[in-house]
């Protein structure tokens, strides 16, 4: 080092904070260990040529280590594997690690490399087609647990870590896509903007909306597109919608939820409008392309949200998504409302 003797700032900090003892989370170890214990054994996809090989690895790995499912040649290896992910592959090909890590998915899985010989040149060529770990085929049996045990350690930590950021997009009160509230935050607060409109005999409205064709504008201009308008729809309807008070969540792929408190059926009608024309009114820009898009609403309006009734706000969703039903039923790209009246739904 250069400057052999002195310490830099982040060198200072890494030391202080080396003293400090770790800050374990009890808690979080816990939940690890428990989603580990529940994960059933992950899957190892054991594509050796050599039938004697494969024999031995059959009998050396445990089914509580993997589920090891054999194949005999490349091709059967491949097929299987575009057909399911398996998070780990064992295999004495090379030209199958070369095929394997050749894929444009983002998902790759963990490659152990079966030598022929135990020797460098060997680990080396493995290491080289994108192997992960190298193994000869007459390693010592210990060898073989200890090499198989790190590739299950590394397919757990792959597990783990997927569930974890699904449940925590699942836990998200906005959607990861569009930043407008998620379907959990709409399941949870349009509920409480029932009961609270009930408690002082308010109105509310709620508005649903459905992109219409949104499959075609996937299958035409491809998934990017289909989520950068999915993007820009949300940012639509907020912007033409009262600041603070209204709000928008996204309730599935391309279905849209738009709270209204303190709003009638009659304006409310005229909010849902108003977001209709701000959809269809003027074309969506992708990629410098204009890119037509249309959505069909349905409205349940409240125009005072009677109190004591059970299950209200699930049955204004309905009403409101029977109302989207029959704008898409009627052509699309248009308004149907329902006015509440205690006994329809
Ligand atoms: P309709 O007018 O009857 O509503 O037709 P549609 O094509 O909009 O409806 P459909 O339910 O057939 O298709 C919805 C499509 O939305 C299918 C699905 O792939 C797509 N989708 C759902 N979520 C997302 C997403 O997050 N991103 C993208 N790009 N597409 C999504
Ligand atoms: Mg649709
Ligand atoms: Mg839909």
């Amino acid at each position: 080092m250069a400057f052999a003797g002195q310490t830099t700032v982040i060198q200072r900090i890494l030391e202080r904070r080396a003293e400090r003892p770790a800050e374990v989370h009890e808690g979080t170890t816990a939940t690890v260990a428990v989603m580990l214990r529940v994960l059933p054994p992950p899957k190892a996809l054991l594509a050796c040529h050599d039938p004697a090989v494969r024999a031995q690895l059959m009998r050396r790995i445990a089914p509580d280590v993997f589920e090891v499912e054999p194949v005999a040649s490349d091709e059967e290896a491949l097929r299987q594997f575009a057909a399911e992910y398996r998070p780990v592959v064992i295999t004495d090909s090379l030209e199958l690690i070369r095929q394997l890590r050749a894929r444009k998915t983002a998902r790759n899985p963990f490659v152990l490399y079966v030598a022929e010989l135990d020797e460098g040149a060997e680990r080396e060529a493995g290491l080289h087609a994108g192997a992960d770990e190298c193994l000869g085929r007459r390693a010592p049996e210990r060898e073989v647990d200890a090499r198989v045990a790190n590739a299950r350690r590394i397919a757990e930590l792959e597990a783990v870590l997927r569930i974890t950021l699904e449940e925590n997009r699942k836990l998200s009160a906005t959607d990861d896509l569009t930043r407008v509230a998620s379907r959990r935050f709409f399941g949870k607060h349009f509920p409480r903007e029932v009961e609270r409109a009930a408690r002082y005999q308010r109105a509310l409205s709620l508005v649903l909306c459905d992109i219409d064709f949104f499959k075609k504008i996937n299958d035409t201009l491809g998934h990017g597109c289909g989520d950068d308008i999915l993007r820009q729809f949300g940012a639509r309807l907020q912007e033409a919608l009262r600041r603070g008070v209204d709000w928008v969540a996204r309730i599935g792929g391309e279905e849209f939820a738009v709270v209204v408190p303190e709003t009638a059926y009659e304006p409310a009608l005229e909010v849902a409008r108003k977001l209709r024309a701000a959809i269809a009114g003027s074309p969506f820009r992708h990629e410098g392309r204009d890119v037509g898009v249309t959505a069909s609403f349905g409205m349940c309006g409240l125009d005072c949200v009677p109190s004591g009734e059970r299950e209200l706000a699930g049955r204004v969703l309905k009403i409101a998504d029977a109302a989207l039903y029959r704008s898409k039923q009627a052509g699309r790209n248009r308004v149907t409302a329902t006015r509440y009246n205690g006994t329809a739904g």
